[in-house]
């Protein structure tokens, strides 16, 4: 299952052109982590986050949103539930693929968190891909940070809501994995990073279930977000979807809007959200993609 974000403020519909350009990059997202699936549930999460990643619609490696000072800053994170092994990454600039660089802290660093300038060393003493600032770069992203940056607010719904991107995964061998990447939140400051990255915020996976949020990261985090639905099964023993839905609604209380997909280890999903719209999708190993927004 896959997400490319939910919004939180508008409620119609996309501009055609927009919402083509969203279901097709859901599409060969969802295609790449089919195919990945057959190696394993990380191999799928990480497909599917690279190809949403490289498809400039989405808040996340190329397309990812400018930080007041005109930068980009990007966060991902992945968890694998067999062992609860994780990496993740914050304030990145020119990493090609965040969640790769996340999944190479999970395999080959005894850290689980690494940030800005330290986490670019590991990536290139680990061999990742850089690209240059133009890139990442368009006029789209850099409009909604001008539209913004005299005022003291940070955006989530950029207009139109195409946003952080996120995977879910149950392989064939039963185990289960979880990745996010994200651009943040336009106008960021003062090194601001969401729930995205933090695992048990926006990302979670143990051997019930795998989880990867969005929405306003503040109230993930300040709910521990994901760690609360996979606690609801471990400790309560609550349906997922349940599960999902009593998470979202702290959320709620708490003023904050997004959504989250999630699987467990029987391959029950759920994809809950309390905003107008959320892009997802979803793929079995050997059926067609599904794909909704609104
Ligand atoms: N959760 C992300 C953050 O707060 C944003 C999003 O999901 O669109 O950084």
């Amino acid at each position: 299952m896959i997400h490319g974000g939910a919004g939180t403020l508008f409620k119609g519909r996309l501009d055609p052109k927009r919402e083509a350009l969203a279901r097709e990059g859901l599409q060969t997202a969802l295609l790449a982590g089919q195919q990945a699936l057959q190696d394993s549930a990380l191999d799928a999460v990480e497909q599917a986050v690279r190809a949403l990643e490289d498809c400039p619609a989405f808040n996340a490696g190329r397309g990812a949103v400018y930080s007041h000072e005109g930068e980009q800053h990007m966060d991902a994170a992945m968890m694998y539930g067999k062992d609860r092994s994780a990496g993740a990454i914050a304030g990145v600039q020119r990493i090609k693929n965040p969640i790769s660089l996340a999944r190479k802290v999970l395999h080959h660093s005894p850290h689980v968190f690494l940030i800005g300038q330290g986490a670019e060393q590991f990536a290139r003493e680990h061999h990742c891909v850089f690209a240059e600032d133009t890139y990442f770069h368009s006029d789209y992203r850099w409009q909604q940070l001008l539209a913004i940056r005299g005022q003291q607010t940070t955006a989530l719904d950029h207009g139109i809501g195409l946003g952080t991107v996120g995977a879910v995964a149950l392989d064939g061998q039963g185990q289960l994995a979880a990745a996010t990447s994200t651009g943040g939140m336009t106008n960021k400051r003062y090194g601001r990073v969401g729930d995205s990255p933090l695992i048990g915020c926006g990302t979670y996976a143990d051997s019930r279930c795998a989880v990867s949020a969005t929405g306003h990261g503040e109230y993930f985090i300040r709910s521990a977000f994901a760690y609360d639905i996979a606690a609801r099964l471990r400790y309560a023993d609550m349906p997922l979807q349940e599960a999902c839905e009593a998470a979202l609604a702290t959320i709620a209380e708490l003023g904050g809007g997004g959504g989250v997909i999630a699987i467990d280890a029987k391959g029950n999903v759920a994809m809950p959200f309390n905003t107008g719209r959320m892009y997802r999708g979803a793929v079995t190993c050997d059926g067609s993609p599904e794909i909704d927004i609104y």
